[in-house]
């Protein structure tokens, strides 16, 4: 009568309470575990920052959230806020995790304001290399705003995306 370590797969380890001997050994619990450093994918920069493997200029730490300062920041204070746990991209981020992600972006950009004496800032998120991202571990950019600061963060309008809004509407609508 053990728990015996009996399974390493899909990044979850499974000990077994297991009764008996030779063949008539039968289960009758399963304990599953998911480890932050098994959640980590391999060559991920963000994911060796959040195991500490790397360094960073840390402004906050929980069990499941980090928030550092940005290695090439677009303005002074430029912040980057990530889940511990690997997740590419905000859809694929669970919802629970998600409003953290958004209670302690609210909590530094408020930081930021009082802090540094930022008159604004901007909350960007990049999803996927077409949209601009490069480090594929889902993340919040919180860029402070200074007035003449010369950053170019503006939405550009793009005259072929105005034609047809309302069947674009539409079909959004049907998926919900
Ligand atoms: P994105 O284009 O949205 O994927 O942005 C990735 C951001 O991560 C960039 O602004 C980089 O400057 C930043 N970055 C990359 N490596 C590091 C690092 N080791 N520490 C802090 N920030 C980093
Ligand atoms: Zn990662």
């Amino acid at each position: 009568m053990a728990w015996v370590l009996s399974e390493f797969k899909s990044r979850q380890v499974h000990f077994d309470f297991k009764i008996g001997i030779g063949k008539s050994v039968q289960i009758v619990r399963r304990f599953s575990v998911s480890p932050l450093h098994i959640q980590m994918e391999k060559n991920c920069i963000f994911c060796k920052i959040a195991s500490g493997e790397i360094p960073a200029t840390k402004v906050h730490e929980d069990d499941k959230l980090l928030a550092f300062m940005d290695i090439a920041p677009a303005n002074v204070g430029h912040t980057l806020i990530i889940p511990k746990k690997h997740h590419e991209i905000l859809t694929d981020i669970p919802d629970d995790l998600l409003k953290g992600i958004t209670l302690l972006t609210k909590k530094i950009a408020r930081a930021i304001l009082s802090a540094l004496g930022a008159e604004g800032f901007n909350v960007i998120m990049n999803n996927k290399e077409v949209a601009g991202q490069v480090v594929p571990h889902a993340h919040i950019h919180i860029i402070p705003r200074y007035r003449g600061d010369g950053q170019q963060l503006h939405i550009s309008p793009n005259p072929r995306a105005k034609t047809s809004v309302d069947e674009t509407a539409e079909k959004i609508k049907k998926f919900l």
